[in-house]
Order: structure tokens, then C-alpha cells, then sequence
């Protein structure tokens, strides 16, 4: 019997196991085939609706489902955190001190925020790319009543690239409704000579930054945060003083990959299009873990998973591997004020941000919702 196993309940894991599961229905009913989801939980949790959360748009039971209720009956569930990857002997080894042999492995575990990384930012800055990191937001956005609110990224690559800019698109209309605008001093900063990564992007997004009236600080890179003056100092020897600090903190992806010896500087070295781990031809990795020059976005692990799953049931069923992933990268971008826009693009095609509307806004809160059938792999 041949054993494939998906290490990371997420989106790219969970739709992964469940295109397999269902391309794979004749050789999973005849153990030919075993589709092992393995992960470090029992619920899944929908990331993107953490930049709602720290407004008080959603609460947990939106976000949340059982992570057995979204996957394909035929995919077998695990939960034991994976403390290491033997590729030598093809095992996954859990935190149970269970071992879990693969013929074909995908690591799909996602990245984690490490602010302790900047000094003083864990002590001085809040931040929105956790549950307790927005619920936490939350409770300080409400008792703001003015002052400097400081957006900075802090460490790139992160999740969802666009998230900075939505939040400070979304906190210049929250202190609008509120009439209290003109008591908040909006500033949004970036470490390179631009807003954004994304030269497109950056180029859409100065001028909107601009209208609301939210200052732009370019080339800051945060070297530490001194949380009794509430101070950012920078590797460029400026400083900026702040009352509220929304610090993106430093990514990586989740220790164990490093342990086992399948990360170059944090990140696990991809194929960009087949998507295999480089040097490992039977391990594929998808979504936030992999180095490859995309957004770190669920769409990507989306597009990506689609790609896997191909070329796992190909390679199954003897055949050959032709599904290429092209860079495919799709995501919503929230303007404030219940607008938003979108961009769509990929290795070849650069992002051309719409004129954000309202219905585009109606479109990602619609996509919140129909997130749960994505993930089963429905849509
Ligand atoms: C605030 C915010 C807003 C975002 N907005 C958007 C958006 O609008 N659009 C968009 O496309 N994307 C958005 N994203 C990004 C999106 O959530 C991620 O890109 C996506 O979840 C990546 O999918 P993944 O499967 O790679 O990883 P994840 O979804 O993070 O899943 C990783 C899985 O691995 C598991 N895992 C981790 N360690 C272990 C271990 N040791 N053993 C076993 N399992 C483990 C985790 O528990 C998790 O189940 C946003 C993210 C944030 C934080």
C-alpha cells in the first residue's frame, strides 16, 4: 500500500487530502492507497478573519470548524504535532513518539510569528496575525481615544502581504466613523523604498495611502522598540514615537522543518513549479512554508494544492507529472469604509489593482463564508 501523508491542517493541507481522497476514491476502497492528514490540532482555523476580528467584524465560532468535519471521509485524521521529518527512512515522527512511514510526503505546516525576534516589540506592539494577537487589538483599539498609531512592517516575507495596508486602510475609517480622526495620527511603514514589496501594488497603494491621510515612512527597518519611551529605533538611526504600536512581526517556518534539515534561511527551497522539495523528489511543499517568490496567501496554497494533489495521482497510478504551478496568486484587498479591490496575478502577469467598490467588499465576505466549502474542495 502506498502512504501519503499531509503534514498541516490549513487550507493547503486540508484541500489537498481532500482532492486526493477524492480522485483517489477506486485505490483508496481497494488499500492501494492511504491519504494521512497529520496535524498539531483539532480545529482548523480560517487566518484571514483576524484582520476582522481586531475590528470586532467576526467572532471565533466564524472561524473555527472541527478540523474531522471539513475533510473527505476516506482521508484518515491525526493529530500529533510532528517533531521531525526523517527523509532518509521516509517517516514523519510526531510528538507522541509515533512514527508515521510515507511513500509520498506534503508539508503544508504553515509559518508562526516569532516578535521576540525584535526586541521590545513582544512588551510594546500589538498585532493582528494570531487569535489572541487580534482580540487583544481589539480591546485596545476600543479604549483608544487618540494619539499615534503606527502600522510597520516589521518582517518580510509575512502572511497575506496585503493584510498591513488593510489594516490601515480600515483603521483611518473605524476612527473616521467614530469621529475621531483628526485626534489619530495614522502612520504606515515599509523596510524598503516602497509600500509594499510588490512594485504594482506599492504603486496602487501610495496615492490611497496618501488621500486618507495616512503618513508613509520607506527604507524603516525596525532594529528594536524600547517599550518605556514607546520608541521605534531603526537600522537607518531614525526613531518614531508611537501610542499604539501594530507591529508585523518576523516569520519563519515551524521549527521542526529546520530540525530535520529541510529549510535554507527559514524557509523550506521549492520547486516553483512542480513544487517539490528541492533535493527530495518524493516530498512536496506547499503554502506559507515554501521560499518560493509568492504571497504567502491561502489562495496560493489553494492554487498549489490543486498542483500536488495532480501530480500525487498521477505519479500513483504510474503516470507521469504534468501539472505546473505558474505562479497563480489571488487576493482581496480591504480599502476601508465596507470597499475593497482585488488583484490577480502571477509568475508572468503583474497585479492591476481594480477601483475598489462595494461589492468587491460584499465578495470577500461572501468568500469568509464559502471559505468552509473551498476547504473541502468544493469550489
Ligand atoms: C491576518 C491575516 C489575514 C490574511 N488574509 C488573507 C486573505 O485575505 N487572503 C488570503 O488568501 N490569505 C490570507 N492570509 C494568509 C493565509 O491565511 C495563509 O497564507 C494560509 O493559511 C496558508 O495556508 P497553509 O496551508 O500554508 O498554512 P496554514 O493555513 O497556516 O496551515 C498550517 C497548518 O499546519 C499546522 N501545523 C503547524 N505546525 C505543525 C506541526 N508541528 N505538526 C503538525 N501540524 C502543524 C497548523 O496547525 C495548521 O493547521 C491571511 C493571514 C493572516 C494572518
Amino acid at each position: 500500500m502506498d502512504d501519503v501523508v499531509i503534514v498541516g491542517g490549513g487550507v493547503g493541507g486540508t484541500v489537498t487530502a481532500n482532492l486526493l481522497a477524492e480522485e483517489l476514491a477506486p485505490e483508496i476502497a481497494a488499500s492501494k492507497v492511504r491519504i494521512r492528514l497529520i496535524t498539531d490540532r483539532p480545529e482548523h482555523i480560517y487566518k484571514p478573519a483576524f484582520l476582522y476580528a481586531a475590528f470586532g467584524r467576526t467572532a471565533p465560532r466564524a472561524y473555527r470548524r472541527p478540523q474531522r468535519e471539513l475533510l473527505h471521509p476516506a482521508v484518515e485524521l491525526v493529530v500529533d504535532p510532528v517533531n521531525r521529518i526523517d527523509a532518509g527512512q521516509r517517516q514523519v515522527i510526531g510528538e507522541s513518539g509515533k512514527s508515521y512511514d510515507y511513500s509520498y510526503l506534503v508539508v503544508a505546516a504553515g509559518a508562526r510569528v516569532v516578535p521576540q525576534r525584535t526586541p521590545g516589540l513582544a512588551e510594546a506592539g500589538e498585532q493582528f496575525y494570531t487569535e489572541e494577537g487580534a482580540q487583544r487589538l481589539y480591546k485596545k483599539l476600543q479604549d483608544f481615544t487618540g494619539g499615534t498609531v503606527v502600522v510597520s512592517v516589521i518582517g518580510v516575507p509575512h502572511m497575506c502581504p496585503v493584510a498591513p495596508l488593510e489594516m490601515a486602510f480600515m483603521l483611518d475609517a473605524f476612527f473616521r466613523e467614530r469621529g475621531r480622526r483628526d485626534q489619530v495620527e495614522l502612520v504606515y511603514t515599509y523596510p524598503i523604498n516602497r509600500v509594499h514589496s510588490n512594485p504594482a501594488i506599492a504603486a496602487w497603494a501610495a496615492p490611497e495611502l496618501a488621500a486618507r491621510g495616512i503618513r508613509t515612512e520607506t527604507f524603516f527597518n525596525v532594529e528594536r522598540i524600547d517599550p518605556q519611551r514607546k520608541v521605534i529605533e531603526t537600522i537607518e538611526g531614525t526613531t518614531l514615537a508611537f501610542d499604539l504600536l501594530i507591529g508585523i512581526p518576523e516569520h519563519e517556518a515551524p521549527p521542526f522543518l529546520e530540525a530535520s534539515g529541510l529549510t535554507d534561511a527559514g524557509w523550506v527551497p521549492t520547486d516553483r513549479h512542480t513544487l517539490q522539495v528541492k533535493g527530495h523528489d518524493r516530498i512536496y511543499a506547499l503554502g506559507d512554508v515554501t521560499d518560493l517568490p509568492v504571497s504567502k496567501a491561502g489562495s496560493v496554497a489553494h492554487y498549489q494544492a490543486n498542483v500536488v494533489a495532480q501530480n500525487l495521482a498521477a505519479r500513483l497510478r504510474g503516470r507521469p507529472a504534468l501539472a505546473r504551478y505558474n505562479g497563480k496568486t489571488f487576493c482581496f484587498i480591504e480599502t476601508g469604509a465596507d470597499k475593497a479591490t482585488y488583484v490577480e496575478f502571477d509568475y508572468e502577469n503583474p497585479p492591476q489593482p481594480v477601483p475598489a467598490s462595494r461589492w468587491i467588499h460584499w465578495a470577500k465576505l461572501a468568500y469568509n463564508q464559502t471559505y468552509w466549502m473551498t476547504a473541502r474542495g468544493v469550489v
